[in-house]
This record gives C-alpha cells, structure tokens and sequence, in this order.
C-alpha cells in the first residue's frame, strides 16, 4: 500500500515552500498554495488506504489512481509558481523558471546571505546595524541587513549609477539598478522585507522612518577594505508605499582624462585650447545623465592645478579631486552656488569649477567672473549649445557681458559601447545596406549588441561622450552683441545644425564599429 510516498512528498513540497534553500525573505508567501498543499496531502492520506477494492476503481486502474494522487499536487503547485514568475522572469527559458521554481527561488536570483565585508555607514561616521536595531539586531534584523548590503555591493560590482526600490502593486518591491543609462531589474521583494530594507537604508542616510509620504534626502558611504563609495538618498511617498532612490558616487570621476571620457583627438585640442586660455568660460550643455559632471572633472584632469589656483562648487561633490578647493551646496546650511560663488571670488582663485548653473544669480557671476579674468568652467542643463546661450539670455545675463565671457560651448551625450566580447555583424535590409554602401560606408564594418554574460545580456559594455562644440568666435561675439534676433536665429538654424553635429559625431563611432545603429538612434536618432 504506497500511503507513504505521497505523505512523504507532500512532507518534502510543504519543507520546501515554508523553508525555500536561502532566499527565505525573498520568497513571497502565499497562503493559497499552503493550503492547496495541505488540501492535498490530506486527500492523499484519507484517499490511498480506501483505493484498494472499493468499487468505483476498477482494479486495472488502481495504480494509476495512485500516480494521479502522487504527482497531482506537485502539478498543480508548479503551474501555480510558473505563472507566477512569469511576470517577472519573462527572459528566462522554460527551464531555468522550473529549476527556479524546483528551488523555491522564484524567479529572484538566489545570493546566499552572507557576511561580505561591507560596511555601511552614515554622515557622522555609525555603522548600520549600530543604527538599526540598536546594536542588538535579532536574526530577523540581521536578514534585512545582509540584504540591505548584498544589494548595494551588488549595484557596485555592475557599475550601477542608480538604484531604485519602487512598489510595483501592494504585495511587491522591485529593485532595479541603472547600468549605462539602462534599467535592469535585480530583484522583486515582498512588501514587508522592502519596507525592512528601505527603513535601513533610510537609518543610515539619517532620515526620518516616521516620515513615508513628504520628499527627504539623505547620504551615506560604503567601505570594504581601504575602498569607499558614497550614495545620495532620496525618498518619497508614491502609490503603495513608498519609493527609494540611491545614486551612486562615481568616485573614479576624478581620474577620468579627456581621451577617457571619449572626446575625439580634434575636438581635445579646441577645449585644450580654451583651457589653457586666462580667462573666459566653457560651458557643458546636456540632458540629465549625460555625463556633464565626468566631463568636468576630466578638464580639471587636464589643467595645471600646481600653478593655478583651482576652486569647485558641486552639488554633490562626486570624487575627490587633489589640489582643488572642493565646496559642496548645502541648501540647509544656506550654502548655494550662487552664495558660495561670490565668497570664492574673494580667494583670488584662477580657475572656477561651477557645479551646475540654473539661476539668474549664479549665471550673472559666473559669466562675470569668466569676462574679469578668470578660467570658468561650469555645467548647465539644456539640450544643445543654441539653447544654452538661449537660455543664459532668459536669465537676464546681458548679451554684451555673454559676448565677451564666453568662449566654448559644448554640448554632449552619451552613448554606449557594443561589448565586446559578443557584438556580431549588423543585419541590414538589402535596401539600407546598398545605401550606405552609396555613401561610401562599408556596412560589413557595423556591428550590433548580442548579450553575453560579460555584460549582463545587454550586448553594451561601458559608454562613450560625443560632443558638438562651438567656440565663441570674434564674428559671434559681434553677433550675439548686437543681434537682437539672435535667439530665434539659433532657435531655427543653430539647433538644426547642432543635431547634425550631434549625429555625425555618433555615426562615426556606429562606423568604427564601436556602437550600433539602434543605440544611434536612442540617442541622436
Ligand atoms: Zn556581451
């Protein structure tokens, strides 16, 4: 009488769903296949003792009864977790969601909880589980933490610039990483653990944890041996729940070189040319996340900061940067760009770094100080250098001191690189192909993304700026002094022209093989 293989099974399914291998905070409970799984082990042990001569079974078909009663549960649980992980794990194979589903992982990349070596730690220097659960963290606390930490290293070893914790419905968290620009999702969590985690890291970040529905800010640093990161935080209400996101510091920023950041060998020389001037300003123009600040730090790289006097002001400071006088904004404390601007102009500085420029206020110094003798460099947050001297005009800076104050502009995106590990020739229709060949452009040169593990199964690995630039020439120092028709001139032809400038600098790197057309289309396109 097999009553003990299926009490066994059922043993072994109910073991299975209440203590998944390692991911037990993140494995959603679901109180409907607990009690289909009792349900079902029930009917096992009431039914198989009551198969052997009762009259509806026909002898013939009693052991089938019994593989029907053995396997039905289990069926029934599969089908239940697959569909349930197909929402998000729609990329995986057939295969790979049932062994998920066989390890109870659901879908959600398994990473055994561990002690890894990071640290934590808030803005007077207390690490986190000193600061959640007060030094005396249960085992319940110690998961949130270890997973608190897993998902910050975890966004640093794939180069994240971002992470973003937001409720998907009531019952799920997902958290994703911004890597080169994309969003990819790391993993979904129940509620209750999200909840946990985003408590720790708001403790962490010095935050309020009352306080779910009004805007905070917040930081905090990671360290594992002699590295550190530094993260923002900001939090806010949002519809079921509440929403994080973490920015990640780029603390290699300050080690980043013209060449680095991708700018061509022509167009480094016109900025090494406006670097090396005593005075004037250049300006990077760009959307948000186009690299502005990295391109920066790259020409503080390439000035002589021994024999000239370098003063930044940043929001936030991202990298430290040797033999510069880095002040960091602090709305709070009443420290803005504009108020720190006017006190460095007191310190004979040579060179002035202005993280971004988005008042009237900050924009009239700087271009000030750019016309009396001073190197500025500064950011701004437009899409092409027509637009930005547009846009200084609306601030109220006279075209006389703009004419005289500026001496580059330059405006930028970024575009990701193919990896090169699986990049594979472009497939092209016949059409497109003979027209490019017209053109003179070989398109077996092209290249399109793959995915491989190197780089995550995006087929992109890393990124490269292209830039338009327009130097401030004598003909449009005149121009922008004495036109009064100047913005709906630039409003008209400037912008047309900067785009194609925009485009033919990434159609060379889709040509060099470097890109691929799909990506010269999201950024140019
Ligand atoms: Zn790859």
């Amino acid at each position: 009488m097999p009553v003990f293989p299926q009490s066994l099974m059922a043993a072994w399914f109910l073991l299975a769903q209440a203590v998944p291998l390692e991911s037990a905070t993140s494995l959603p409970f679901s109180p409907l296949k607990l009690i289909l799984l009792v349900g079902w082990a029930c009917f096992c042990l009431y039914l198989t003792p009551r198969l052997k001569d009762n009259p509806l079974v026909p002898s013939e078909y009693e052991s089938l009864f019994q593989v029907a009663t053995l396997l039905g549960g289990p069926l029934v649980i599969l089908v239940l977790v697959l569909t349930d992980t197909r929402a998000s794990a729609r990329d995986k194979s057939f295969w790979d969601r049932l062994k998920d589903a066989m390890l109870g992982t659901m879908g959600v990349k398994p990473m055994p909880v561990e002690e890894s070596g990071l640290q934590l730690f808030d803005a007077n220097g207390a690490e986190l589980s000193r600061l959640y659960g007060h030094g005396e963290a249960g085992p319940g606390d110690r998961h949130v933490l270890a997973m608190t930490v897993q998902i910050i290293e975890e966004a640093v070893r794939q180069r994240a610039s971002d992470i973003l914790i937001d409720p998907k419905d009531h019952t799920s968290y997902a958290v994703r990483l911004r890597v080169d620009g994309a969003l990819r999702t790391l993993r979904i969590l129940p509620a209750a653990t999200s909840r946990a985690v985003l408590n720790s890291v708001k403790a962490v970040s010095s935050m309020d944890l009352a306080e779910r529905r009004r805007p905070q800010d917040g930081a905090f640093t990671a360290r594992k041996g002699d590295t550190s990161v530094s993260f923002r935080v900001a939090s806010s209400g949002a519809l079921n729940g509440e929403k994080l996101s973490i920015r990640i510091l780029n603390q290699n920023a300050g080690r980043f070189t013209l060449a680095d950041v991708g700018i061509p060998e022509q167009q480094r020389s016109i900025i090494l040319g406006a670097l090396g001037k005593p005075f004037g300003m250049v300006l990077v123009c760009g959307p948000t996340g186009s690299g502005k600040t990295t391109t920066l730090y790259s020409m503080l790289n390439a000035i002589d900061r021994q024999t000239r006097n370098v003063i930044s002001v940043e929001d936030p400071i991202e990298a430290h940067l040797p033999n510069v006088s880095q002040i960091e904004i602090n709305a709070k404390a009443k420290i803005t760009f504009a108020s720190s601007l006017r006190s460095i102009l007191r310190q004979d500085p040579d060179v002035i770094c202005v993280g971004e420029i988005r008042d009237e206020e900050t924009a009239e110094i700087a271009v000030r100080a750019a016309q009396t003798g001073h190197l500025v460099l500064a950011t701004m947050h437009c899409d092409s250098n027509p637009t930005a001297l547009i846009r200084l005009l609306d601030l109220g800076v006279s075209p006389m001191l703009l004419s005289s104050g500026l001496s580059l502009l330059m405006t930028q995106r970024l575009v990701r690189k193919l990896c090169r590990q699986c990049k594979r020739p472009a497939r092209l229709s016949p059409a497109a192909a003979e027209g490019f060949r017209k053109r003179g452009i070989d398109p077996g040169r092209m290249f399109q993304a793959a995915g491989c593990d190197a780089c995550g199964g995006t087929g992109y690995l890393g990124r490269l700026a292209v830039c338009d630039l327009l130097s401030v020439t004598d003909e449009l120092r005149t121009e922008i002094a004495n036109n009064p028709g100047l913005a709906a001139k630039l409003r008209s032809e400037g912008e047309k022209k900067s785009r194609t400038n925009l485009k033919n600098e990434a159609f060379r790197l889709v040509v060099a093989g470097i890109t691929s057309l799909d990506e010269f289309k999201r950024v140019v396109g």
